[in-house]
């Protein structure tokens, strides 16, 4: 990889700043002063040092977001605050991006990586990876209502949906529920409970495979996943 790709990656500045570091003779490479902008280094094996500081070289990055919900899942919009937008600049010179898609109203754990083959695992319907939801639901939900979501209900567009595990937290005026799909359509989780004639009034997605929302973490908070729990999505 070129020097310089890999500086700007680290967030040593633009490839332009870049450049002027290494001509002020500010980075070395196993020891040896590095001029060139075009010089190649091999990242896992060769020592960079800028400015006597040792440059720790990664290529991916994995977040966990406690999405608040006054943001959009984007990584740039023109009139609204993306997920995106509210990273430190470290973390964003990896080019993140958010792992599928909350709905603008929507809480809770999103995940926010560079890795496009993680992406793809997490979201493609064919991995069957479940996605969990907390829900408020106007209106008491039923064991006839968990019945007809492991067979599958049809949306308003005549979509037939997956088997979902629904379990009843609380059957009351305003229940309160636990989802579990494999999918992400459109407003699916809404979509489904107005299958059933109800309506979804507080949605928080808590669990992504075996990766749990940190409840640590306040609403806009995130942090790194750790070792452990990128391992639970591989
Ligand atoms: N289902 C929804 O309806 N909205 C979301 O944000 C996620 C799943």
């Amino acid at each position: 990889m070129r020097i310089d790709k890999m500086l700007a990656n680290m967030g040593y500045g633009t490839r332009k700043e870049v450049k002027g570091l290494l001509k002020g003779g500010n980075v070395r490479v196993n020891g040896q002063p590095e001029k060139s902008a075009k010089a190649h280094v091999n990242p896992e094996n060769d020592q960079v040092t800028v400015m006597g500081e040792e440059v720790e070289y990664r290529e991916y990055i994995y977040l966990m977001l406690n999405k608040p919900g006054d943001l959009i899942s984007a990584t740039e919009d023109a009139h609204e605050t993306t997920v995106i937008d509210i990273l430190q600049p470290e973390d964003q010179v990896f080019d993140p991006f958010p792992v599928g898609r909350l709905d603008k109203d929507t809480e809770g754990l999103l995940l926010i990586t560079n890795d496009g083959q993680l992406n793809h695992r997490l979201t493609s319907p064919k991995k069957d990876v479940g996605k969990t939801y907390f829900a408020l639901i106007e209106g008491k939900v039923t064991a006839e209502d968990v019945e007809k979501f492991a067979a599958g209900v049809t949306l308003d567009d005549g979509y037939q949906t997956k088997p979902g595990h629904l379990e009843i937290l609380l059957s009351d005026e305003v229940s309160e529920i636990e989802l579990t799909i494999t999918e992400g359509k459109f407003h699916q989780v809404k979509r489904m409970f107005e299958a059933v004639d109800k309506t979804v009034t507080y949605l928080k997605r808590t669990k992504v495979g075996k990766l749990e929302l940190d409840e640590e973490l306040d609403l806009g908070e995130y942090r790194e996943l750790t070792e452990e729990e990128i391992g639970y999505l591989k």
